[in-house]
């Protein structure tokens, strides 16, 4: 991936409305990360917090203000450039039919099994691994998992995509609190360099995040860290 990528983010007033609406979803946003930051979006839900997200993808683009990374508009990137330097864990982790292998390796084609078994450790699935290992089929047919289990599969395959920034959406919901307590100690013990964005609904183990931002209908309303707040 990336090496060259350092993932500082600037998000510059920017406002957004969905094509054919008249209401506005995000109201003149501005957010900096410099890279390495951590910063924990939270807000009630509607907000506009997974739009946010999906701006610095490039799923859409602002009608006003202006996104960076590293200092270049994000429509001068180049579609192939972005992809390898933004992981994002969606809301909605999607599970493929296949074994924990095939839907781990979406992310990493190359990973070896041994690796996969590391980061599914990391990641406190290695229940998944009971019965047929990483040829343990998923989906239609497979072993069923639950809603906290295909988030933390979702993490997974970020730690195997392994780039320079990461967008994490409620990646915790649902997780009961001393998986979330691991899953936030992943990001700040094992991911250091990494620019990171997380979205939560609650105000809960959020201590070393550099900054804390809390949105209302699409504007930022108070921003700061743990202590401050
Ligand atoms: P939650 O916490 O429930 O995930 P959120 O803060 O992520 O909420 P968004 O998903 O960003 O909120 O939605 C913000 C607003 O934009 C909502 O009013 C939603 O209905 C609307 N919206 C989201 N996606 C679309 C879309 N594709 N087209 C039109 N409107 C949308
Ligand atoms: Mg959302």
């Amino acid at each position: 991936h990336q090496a060259s990528v350092r993932g500082e983010i600037k998000i510059q007033d920017v406002s957004f409305s969905y094509f054919g609406s008249e209401q506005s979803v995000l109201n003149h946003v501005t957010l900096e990360l410099k890279a390495g930051e951590k910063l924990a979006l939270l807000g009630r839900t509607g907000c506009g917090k997974s739009t946010l997200l999906q701006l610095l993808t490039r799923n859409w683009d602002p009608q006003q203000g202006q996104i960076t990374l590293d200092g270049t508009p994000l429509c001068q990137w180049q579609e192939a450039a972005l992809r390898d330097a933004v992981s994002v864990v969606s809301q909605r982790v999607d599970i493929f039919n296949g074994t924990v292998r095939d839907n781990l390796q979406l992310a990493k084609p190359d990973a070896t099994d041994s690796e996969l078994t590391a980061v599914l450790t990391k990641v406190g699935l290695e229940k998944l691994l009971d019965g047929n290992g990483l040829n343990t089929w998923l989906g239609d047919g497979g072993r069923q998992i639950s809603g906290g289990e295909r988030r933390r599969m979702g993490i997974a395959r970020a730690l195997l995509y392994d780039a320079p920034i990461l967008l994490l959406d409620e990646p915790t919901e649902g997780l009961d609190r001393r998986t979330e307590q691991q899953i936030l100690s992943l990001l700040f013990e094992h991911m250091p360099d990494k620019t990171v964005v997380f979205i939560t609904h609650r105000l809960v183990g959020l201590e070393q995040m550099d900054q804390i931002c809390l949105m209302d209908q699409g504007n930022i309303i108070e921003r700061g860290n743990h202590a401050s707040l």
